[in-house]
């Protein structure tokens, strides 16, 4: 007889974080990955990469792993899977919870402008403008098809298409410290920074630094996710929910 099994929606530190709980305390996990990143860094335990094939897909390989709960701890701006998860859930019966970071919010000296997208963020900068664009690579066209515009580009894969001679691609992964993205701006004489409302305390150094550096901000907000009892790191969600998760 299998005992009752975990799947975790991976994709983040998070992810990674509550799969070595879990572990630790005796449960039976299984990451799932996207497979959208080279060389991911793995969590402890089982891994299992790429789609499902939609809500049903999911829904499918609940029932066939006999998943007794699901963890979404992908990123908070992959909501397609978590919308995905959420339907998925409902349809089996499995219990979903969602591990979320808090997003970041401004503070004192802070500049920023909200967009709800990255085509919206693209809009926002002003001809003549050197960007630092820190969103990832799937969005990033919005902003290379800005010929009026130039800037640095960071992500953490390659970008395929075509980059135009006024930008600049950067592979790096975080985190990076506050000096870093100091010299970085400076350096390349940036005049706003373009990023997404991920949260998380490692990856603010470039906010540190807009802060420092006086730099205006554009940051995109989160897309919305259907509601499930959402938990803002490990401890509260194994505290909340340890009778259900624990074996
Ligand atoms: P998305 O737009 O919400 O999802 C697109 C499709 O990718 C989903 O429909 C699903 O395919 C598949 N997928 C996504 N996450 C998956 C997972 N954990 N396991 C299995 N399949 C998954 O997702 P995304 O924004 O492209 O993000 C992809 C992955 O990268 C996620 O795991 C996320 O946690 C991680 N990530 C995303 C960002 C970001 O800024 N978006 C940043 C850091 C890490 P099917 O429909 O075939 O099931």
């Amino acid at each position: 007889m299998q005992r009752e099994r975990i799947l975790i929606l991976g994709g983040t530190r998070d992810a990674r974080e509550l799969a070595a709980a879990l572990i630790a305390k005796g449960c039976n996990v299984i990451t799932s990955l996207a497979g959208v990143t080279a060389k991911p860094l793995l969590p402890a335990g089982e891994v299992r990469t790429g789609g499902f094939g939609g809500s049903d897909g999911l829904a499918g390989f609940l029932r066939q792993d006999r998943i007794s709960a699901v963890v979404d701890a992908s990123h908070p701006f992959a909501a397609q899977m978590s919308r995905q998860a959420v339907q998925a859930a409902a349809e089996t019966g499995v219990p979903i919870l969602r591990l979320e970071r808090p997003p970041w919010k401004p503070e004192a000296g802070d500049s920023w402008t909200a967009a709800l997208s990255a085509s919206e963020a693209a809009a926002l900068l002003s001809p003549g403008s050197r960007a630092l664009v820190t969103i990832g690579r799937k969005e990033i066209s919005m902003f290379l098809t800005r010929t009026d515009v130039s800037g640095l580009a960071r992500m953490i894969e390659p970008y395929a298409g075509p980059v135009p001679p006024a930008w600049t691609i950067i592979l790096e992964r975080p985190p990076f410290t506050l000096e870093h993205e100091c010299e970085l701006i400076t350096q390349h004489h940036i005049s706003h920074l373009v990023t997404k409302n991920a949260g998380g305390a490692d990856t603010s150094a470039k906010l540190g630094a807009a802060r420092a550096l006086g730099l205006p901000v554009i940051m995109i907000e989160r897309p919305p996710k259907p509601a499930v009892p959402t938990y803002a790191n490990v401890g509260e969600l194994i505290t909340a929910h340890g009778a259900m998760l624990l074996p």
